[in-house]
């Protein structure tokens, strides 16, 4: 996912409301009702979009997600089943995984409207998956089980997926703008990781700056204590957040342990992603 659009548009919102602000002001001074009804109709909006925070247990764990058009996304763009949510830790033998894609091989097709320019995007990620991984990604023919990249929509440039291995039909959404290193990245919800930042290690090589996050996004830095850790923590993994992720102030979120900065990478896999991937994919 594109955290830092992400960031630009929730800095447009910002705006938005101090437009809204300024106009609730104007409103009261000239009693132009319709301000005021677009000023209620953004405040009930917002109310709604908190109610949308819940409470529920993926691998005996007690974690926060949002419902969001019907789905619940975790950390921002890793989306959990109904049925992830309501089984205990004795569902959950995947470890950073919810569960593995049998033999390693992941059937996809892709939505008709998707596009040529995504089309490509989507056929340089399953390559760099085919060539580096044990994970192999194969056109869908007629099997049950397999993944569908969906288009998300043509203006923006995030993306989500379901989490591991699920039985049936699961998805991909790629926006039209989101780049084939984010691609990358939901691919890696899909083969089973959850990112970077949530290890349970995480905090002898990063500081999260609680400071900087908006309010009402603190869960998603949470830790995700049930999966478990594979090799070291991988501070230039395709699965980490962004510096600046959920960032209310444009200043870092998540920082190196010592305070300092690290650079973020959406370009490819690193090492340490192979090496990953192919231990959860022998
Ligand atoms: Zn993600």
């Amino acid at each position: 996912m594109n955290k830092k659009i992400k960031d630009v548009l929730h800095q447009k919102l910002q705006a938005k409301k101090s437009v809204l602000a300024g106009l609730m002001i104007i409103a009261t001074l000239s009693s132009c009702s319709k301000n005021n009804e677009e000023i209620m109709a953004d405040a009930q909006t917002n109310a709604l979009q908190s109610k949308n925070v819940k409470q529920g247990k993926l691998g005996g764990q007690t974690i926060t997600y949002e419902k969001k058009d019907g789905l619940n996304f975790f950390q921002g763009d890793i989306v959990l089943t109904d049925q992830q949510l309501t089984e205990d830790n004795s569902a959950n033998k995947g470890g950073a995984s919810f569960s593995r894609w049998p033999g390693g091989k992941i059937y996809y097709t892709v939505a008709g409207n998707m596009g040529s320019i995504n089309g490509n995007k989507i056929t340089t990620a399953v390559n760099e998956y085919n060539n580096k991984t044990n994970t192999q990604w194969i056109p869908r023919t007629n099997q049950t089980n397999y993944v569908e990249f969906i288009f998300g929509s043509s203006s923006g440039s995030d993306g989500w997926a379901h989490i591991g291995y699920q039985g049936g039909r699961q998805n991909i959404s790629l926006d039209q703008y989101i780049s084939v290193g984010s691609v990358i990245h939901e691919m890696g919800h899909t083969v089973g990781l959850y990112h970077e930042h949530a290890r349970k290690d995480r905090d002898q090589y990063v500081s999260i700056q609680w400071n900087n996050i908006q309010d009402g996004q603190a869960y998603n830095f949470n830790m995700y204590n049930s999966g478990t850790d594979i090799g070291p923590f991988n501070i230039n993994s395709v699965m980490m957040y962004w510096p600046t992720s959920y960032s209310k102030n444009g200043q870092p979120t998540i920082k190196r342990a010592n305070n300092t900065n690290f650079t973020y990478n959406r370009t490819g896999f690193t090492t340490g992603d192979i090496n990953t991937i192919n231990a959860m994919y022998p």
